[in-house]
């Protein structure tokens, strides 16, 4: 098991379609335990595969206020299906962040309710309908595996706040990583 560095908003690989896992082999558990190592450390909910720099479609997740799933899981080709979300500006308690936009935080409007379906490390397929904060995270890192940031959904005036923590940081180019339990970040 190791702690993987997780790379920063910039970084092609975050910006990119992942690539569906075709092999449920010993290197992809070691990849999801590896995932889920860092995900501890980092400490973050979730954290999707682009995140440590490999584009294929795989997240965790470690978000145990739930009774639908394990406290801890994999989604390995997920599927997710949302209710429309209601109209209008983020509440002050919908704020999200994002390891890969390390210890900022922005209002995001999200929908309130998710279907998953997605495969195991056997290859396996499982439902989990999740509500809330933990429909919230599959929808954050569903979006991961399309290339999409949470800042690269908000709206104003949440948006240019993102656009000046990034350039404050520095963040938008190729080559950026911090690695959980050595650089003090969080998302
Ligand atoms: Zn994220």
């Amino acid at each position: 098991m190791a702690i993987l560095p997780i790379v920063i908003c910039g970084e092609p690989v975050l910006h990119r379609v992942a690539e569906p896992v075709t092999e449920f082999d010993a290197q992809l558990r070691t990849l999801v335990e590896d995932m889920q190592e860092t995900t501890v450390a980092a400490p973050g909910v979730g954290l999707a595969a682009p995140q440590v720099g490999v584009g294929k479609r795989i997240f965790v997740w470690d978000y145990d206020d739930q009774d639908v799933a394990p406290a801890q899981g994999v989604a390995i080709n997920p599927v997710l299906w949302i209710t429309p979300s209601q109209p209008g500006l983020p509440d002050d308690d919908e704020f999200e962040g994002c390891l890969s936009f390390p210890g900022e935080r922005f209002g995001l409007r999200r929908s309130e309710r998710a279907l998953l379906r997605a495969q195991d490390l056997d290859g396996e397929f499982f439902e989990i309908e999740a509500s809330g904060w933990f429909a919230r995270i599959f929808q954050h890192e569903y979006d991961h595996l399309n290339g999409l940031l949470y800042v690269d959904r908000l709206v104003h005036p949440d948006s240019r706040g993102a656009q000046k923590a990034q350039r404050k940081n520095g963040w938008g180019v190729p080559g950026l990583s911090w690695l959980p339990g050595e650089d003090n970040l969080e998302g």
